[in-house]
C-alpha cells in the first residue's frame, strides 16, 4: 500500500486512557500527533472504573473543556471495605477516588483528543512497525501505511503488538470479568471481596446518558479460571456477596478479558515507547491501571517534547522515559506485589494479619496510599 504522503511528529497505537494520555498531551504542545485505535467508542470494558485521587487533576487537564462535565460528574469514592475470611477490613480514601464508567471515560478522552487537534482514527488496527533508519517508524495498518519520527505503543495489556515481546510473565490462568447492576442503595465505598482463587470488587457507579433512576453497580472480577468463568460463577463464591447480589437486576452484558498476565516493567522496546498496560500490567485490586495508563502516557510525551524541539536525540529521549517510569511507578509495582502475596498467603498466616488491620484502620490506609 503507498506510505502516506504525511509524516506525523507521533503515532500513538491505542487509544485507552494511555494512549488518550500521550496523544492529548502531545497535541497540547503543538506536536502533530495520529492517534490509531482498533475498535470504536463507547463500549464496555472490563474494569473496576476506580480512579485514584492521584490522578483526577491531570485526567481534567487532558479533557477539552466540553468533556470537563464528565468528571465532574463522576461519583466520588472515600472509603473501601475490604471482605476476606468472614472479617471486614475498613479504610478510608483520603483525598477520594472517582468512579468513572468506561464506556464514558474512554469515550471523553476520544472526544478530547478530536477537539485538540489529534489526528484521530478508528477501527484501523496496527499489523506492524518497522523501523526506517534512526528516526522514521513506518506502521503498517489495516488503513494504509503511515510514518513518524517517534512511536508510542499503548496498545494494552495483550494485543498483537505487546503479547510476543520478550520477558512476557509466566502465564497464568486468570481472567475478568464485569458487569453492571441495579442496586437500590450503593453506599460509595469501593468493596472488595476476597475468595480462594479471586476477589470482586463493587462500587456504585453512573452512566451519563442512561435512563435508569435506581441506584447502578460495577461488579468487576478477577478470578482463575479453573474457579470461576462467568459473574454468576464469581457471586457463589462468596457468601456476603452471593447475599447482595440476589437483589441485583443485570443492565449490561457481561464482558470478560484473558489471560491476565502479570509481567515485569518494560517501558522501552526498540526505541518505542511503551505506556500504560503496554509497558506493565499492575495487579487490578489496587485499582491503579488508569491512574498508570494516563500518567505514563503523559511522562512518554513529556520526554519525546525535546526531541522534537531538536534539542535532544531520540535516544536521549527513551532513555529519559525509561529512567522517569522507573522513579515514578516503579514503587507502586513492588508494593502492589507485597500485597497481594500478603492477601494470598495460606489462611492461618494472613488471619493475625487481617486481625490487626481490622484494629487499625490507620494502618489499613497507610497500605492502601502505599499502593499510590
Ligand atoms: C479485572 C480488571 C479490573 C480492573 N480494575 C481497574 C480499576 O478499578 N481501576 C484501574 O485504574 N484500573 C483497573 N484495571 C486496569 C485498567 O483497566 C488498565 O490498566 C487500563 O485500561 C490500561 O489502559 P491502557 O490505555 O494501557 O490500555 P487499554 O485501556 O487496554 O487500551 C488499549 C487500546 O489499544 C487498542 N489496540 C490494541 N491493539 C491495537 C492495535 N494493534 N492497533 C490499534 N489499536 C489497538 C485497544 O482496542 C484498546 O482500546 C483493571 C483491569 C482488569 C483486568
Amino acid at each position: 500500500m503507498p506510505v502516506n504522503s504525511q509524516i506525523y511528529d507521533l503515532i500513538v497505537i491505542g487509544a485507552g486512557p494511555a494512549g488518550a494520555s500521550a496523544a492529548i498531551s502531545a497535541a497540547q504542545s503543538g506536536v502533530r500527533v495520529l492517534l490509531l485505535e482498533r475498535g470504536r467508542f463507547p463500549r464496555h470494558k472490563v474494569c473496576g472504573e476506580f480512579i485514584s485521587a492521584e490522578s483526577l487533576e491531570l485526567l481534567s487537564n487532558l479533557l477539552a473543556p466540553e468533556d470537563k462535565y464528565s468528571l465532574d460528574k463522576a461519583i466520588r469514592i472515600p472509603c473501601t471495605r475490604i471482605f476476606l475470611d468472614g472479617r471486614t477490613v475498613e479504610a478510608s480514601i483520603d483525598p477520594p477516588a472517582a468512579s468513572f464508567a468506561r464506556f464514558d471515560l474512554d469515550v471523553a478522552l476520544w472526544q478530547s483528543a478530536e477537539r485538540l487537534g489529534v489526528d484521530a482514527r478508528s477501527q484501523v488496527t496496527v499489523n506492524k512497525v518497522d523501523r526506517r533508519n534512526d528516526t522514521t517508524f513506518v506502521v503498517n495498518t489495516s488503513a494504509g501505511e503511515f510514518e513518524s519520527r517517534a512511536l508510542v505503543n499503548s496498545s494494552g495489556r495483550w494485543s498483537n503488538l505487546t503479547a510476543k515481546l520478550p520477558e512476557n510473565g509466566a502465564r497464568v490462568k486468570w481472567l475478568g470479568v464485569k458487569g453492571h447492576f441495579s442496586e437500590s442503595t450503593p453506599g460509595n465505598s469501593v468493596d472488595l471481596y476476597f475468595f480462594e482463587g479471586g476477589y470482586c470488587g463493587v462500587q456504585p457507579v453512573d452512566l451519563l446518558n442512561t435512563t435508569v433512576r435506581n441506584g447502578r453497580v460495577n461488579a468487576c472480577a478477577m478470578v482463575r479460571a479453573d474457579v470461576a468463568n462467568s459473574l454468576t460463577e464469581v457471586f457463589t463464591k462468596h457468601p456476603a456477596l452471593y447475599e447482595r447480589t440476589q437483589r441485583w437486576k443485570g443492565l449490561s452484558d457481561p464482558v470478560s478479558t484473558s489471560p491476565l498476565i502479570f509481567k515485569k516493567p518494560q517501558p522501552v522496546h526498540d526505541g518505542v515507547l511503551m505506556a500504560g498496560d503496554a509497558a506493565a500490567f499492575v495487579d487490578p485490586f489496587v485499582g491503579d491501571g488508569i491512574s498508570l495508563a494516563l500518567r505514563s502516557g503523559g511522562l512518554a510525551a513529556e520526554c519525546l517534547l525535546p526531541y522534537f524541539r531538536g534539542s535532544c536525540s531520540l535516544e536521549d529521549a527513551t532513555q529519559n522515559y525509561q529512567q522517569g517510569y522507573q522513579q515514578n511507578f516503579g514503587p507502586i509495582f513492588s508494593t502492589s506485589s507485597r500485597i497481594r502475596q500478603m492477601l494470598t498467603l495460606p489462611k492461618r498466616l494472613r488471619a493475625p494479619l487481617l486481625f490487626i488491620l481490622e484494629r487499625n484502620p490507620a494502618l489499613t490506609q497507610y497500605l492502601v496510599k502505599k499502593t499510590r
